[in-house]
């Protein structure tokens, strides 16, 4: 659904071209060559002798002339009278050798001899090709390369490529985002700088030169950007920070200097650098190897053309990533990406407002509830967003739909959670009980646990690459922070699955290896990073999170081995606890366990409402609840709140 922003003035593209330039290199190139192939080729009388025949007829007194250059000595014999009459073209007879080098006795026996000698100066015009052959060869290599690699041809390898947008010329505005006002309110101020410079030098306030747009990947920041281009009446650049670095040392930083020209000249004006991490990540994370003193030097000259510019020039330079943590500390001090601002997941009215944008185009029937699809998309960024209303068009289109029906978004959502079903994948009677019990399990234990919301459809259809069945639960809303015990919930509820399992069919199966994958990682998590082991305490073991990439995998501290067992322990005693825990919880629940089971294997698919019958039967097990809150001794007893009561939030 993303908008193309035509370019305006662009550097010409050589890509078509590129094969049409390579033919007239190779035609220049042998055209070289059979010139000098002439050139060296032109003289056919003459013949080449070794040096010891040429000095042999000197001394026999045959040579009538030499001319000697560095390269060769070009000599002439005297015509033997004794065989007249001469050929017909009259020339006399010449022959050519290589000198010896450094042969000193040379000139004195030729004078001895009467040969007349001729001293020739080295800019033959053979020589002259000789050099500038090889040259020609490498320049054209190098030409049909860089033509290759960048469209740009030779002579623009140092220019910067990025696009310019004139005012008004790209066709996205603020409208066209939607969920993150507080950065569109931020940038409207920055535009506002532009526009309105003088009311702010006037009070001595400098205008800020940087201004970087962190936050997670597909929230917008690049059509934020772009969105800028179209409001702020000012012209724009546009570049990524890869298009920086080529396969040539030393281009990037030209680049960077190439890029700044040409904004300066245009100010005031926007330069947008996107993926800003890909050119400024820290110059420490990398000294280990040394391969990477290009990027370094782009990088360099980025800083010092940030600081070229006078605070008031009217450039500002606009940048986005989704990985702040990893840049160098340097682009981030006062006075360059000083300005920092936020491009967060939408919350729920944010969703809302971005369904609505892309549904704009979308013909849509009458059931569609806009408000009840962004509940139930927690964690959705507008990206996903965009896409669940373009795979809903889709599925619609499939089915012939004359308008795109809420079970349209309710597939499509499914969908972008857990893959495309696979009707054709057929399970065998075994493997369709196994699942039926595996995802019954987890209903029963999810049903239980705290903030872990509604069960909302369970099923044994296949979908995606791995799932052979599933379990849907809607999150009761946007959540920003977990307590230890929704936490511990979550590891039960994982290993509801292989719980059941166990219980009815007294075996293992592979079904579960997905949930153990994922209790494990949470398990690790809560040790490692969240501080929540008693014996090891608020200890952070892996170094600092990256706050956008969830999952990232980051450099882990360094421990004892003391502790890493400590850690190894903690980890495997958490999840064992959880799984005892699921376990209880349905042998306590048996009897339920074993009706939704056998509703699932005959209809395949259940809903909340029929699973609502079951579950409320559900009961929780006394011990689940000081599980789920650790048992108080482990905790230090709360001072500060209330003495009598150790405070404890139950209510959600
Ligand atoms: P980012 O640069 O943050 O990774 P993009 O700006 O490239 O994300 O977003 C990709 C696409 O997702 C956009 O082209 C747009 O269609 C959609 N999108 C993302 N965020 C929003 C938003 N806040 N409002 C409307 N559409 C959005
Ligand atoms: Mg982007
Ligand atoms: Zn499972």
């Amino acid at each position: 659904m993303s908008k193309n922003t035509p370019p305006l003035s662009n550097r010409p593209d050589n890509a078509a071209p590129n094969n049409r330039a390579f033919a007239s290199s190779l035609f220049l190139l042998l055209a070289w060559l059979f010139i000098v192939m002439a050139v060296v080729v032109r003289a056919p009388r003459k013949d080449r002798v070794p040096y010891s025949q040429f000095i042999e007829q000197v001394e026999s007194g045959q040579v009538a002339a030499a001319s000697i250059s560095s390269q060769q000595i070009v000599y002439t014999l005297k015509p033997l009278p004794d065989l007249a009459p001469v050929t017909a073209d009259d020339a006399p007879i010449q022959r050519i050798t290589v000198p010896l080098q450094n042969d000193a006795e040379l000139p004195g026996i030729l004078r001895s001899h009467n040969v007349e000698i001729e001293a020739v100066a080295d800019s033959g015009i053979g020589r002259f090709f000789g050099l500038l052959l090889p040259l020609l060869l490498l320049w054209m290599i190098w030409a049909s390369f860089s033509n290759r690699t960048q469209g740009g041809g030779l002579l623009s390898v140092g220019k910067s490529k990025a696009r310019m947008y004139l005012e008004g010329s790209s066709c996205v505005n603020f409208d066209d985002v939607a969920g993150v006002d507080e950065a569109k309110a931020e940038l409207q101020e920055i535009v506002d700088f532009l526009q309105h410079a003088q009311k702010y030098v006037s009070l001595g306030a400098k205008i800020p030169k940087g201004v970087l747009l962190v936050g997670p990947p597909g929230t917008g920041k690049t059509l934020l950007a772009r969105a800028i281009a179209g409001e702020a009446g000012v012209p724009f650049f546009s570049i990524s920070a890869s298009e920086f670095i080529e396969m040539f040392v030393g281009v990037g930083a030209s680049r960077v200097r190439d890029l700044f020209e040409q904004a300066k000249q245009q100010a005031p004006c926007i330069v947008f650098i996107d993926e800003l991490d890909a050119l400024g990540k820290s110059r420490a994370s990398n000294n280990r190897f040394a391969g990477n003193d290009e990027r370094e030097q782009t990088l360099n000259q980025l800083l010092a053309e940030m600081d070229g510019f006078v605070p008031n020039a009217g450039v500002i330079l606009l940048a986005a990533t989704n990985r702040p943590e990893v840049l160098d500390p340097a682009l981030l001090r006062a006075g360059r990406f000083d300005r920092r601002i936020v491009v967060d997941r939408p919350d729920k009215k944010g969703r809302e407002a971005i369904l609505a944008i892309h549904a704009k185009d979308v013909h849509l029937a009458e059931d569609v509830a806009l408000d009840k699809l962004a509940a139930r998309t927690p964690g959705f960024a507008g990206a996903d967003l965009a896409n669940l209303v373009n795979e809903a068009a889709l599925l619609a289109a499939r089915r012939d739909h004359a308008a795109v029906t809420m079970a349209d978004f309710n597939e499509a959502s499914e969908r972008i959670l857990t893959g495309v079903e696979r009707k054709s994948r057929v399970l065998n009677h075994v493997e369709k009980r196994t699942v039926a019990y595996h995802e019954a399990g987890h209903a029963i234990v999810g049903a239980l646990m705290p903030g872990a919301g509604v069960v909302e459809k369970i099923s044994i259809v296949p979908r995606g690459i791995a799932a052979l069945g599933y379990t849907l639960q809607r999150p009761e809303g946007d959540r920003f922070l977990m307590v230890e015990s929704e936490i511990r919930g979550q590891l039960v509820t994982l290993l509801g699955g292989r719980a059941a399992e166990e219980i009815v069919f007294n075996r293992l199966s592979t079904g579960a290896s997905d949930d153990i994958q994922k209790a494990t990682d949470l398990a690790e998590r809560c040790i490692t990073l969240y501080g929540m082991s008693p014996i090891l305490g608020p200890i952070a073991v892996d170094r600092s999170q990256s706050p956008f990439l969830e999952g990232y995998a980051q450099p882990r501290r360094a421990i004892s081995p003391h502790l890493s067992e400590a850690i190894d322990e903690e980890m495997i005693t958490l999840v064992e606890e959880a799984h005892q825990m699921a376990v209880e919880i349905l042998i306590r629940n048996q009897d339920v366990l074993e009706e939704i089971a056998q509703k699932l294997l005959e209809e395949e698919t259940l809903e909340e409402k029929a699973l609502k019958a079951f579950l409320d039967k559900v009961h929780s097990p006394a011990t689940l609840s000081t599980w789920l809150n650790r048992d108080a001794e482990t905790l230090p007893q709360p001072r500060i709140y209330s003495p009598e009561e150790p405070y404890r939030e139950t209510a959600y």
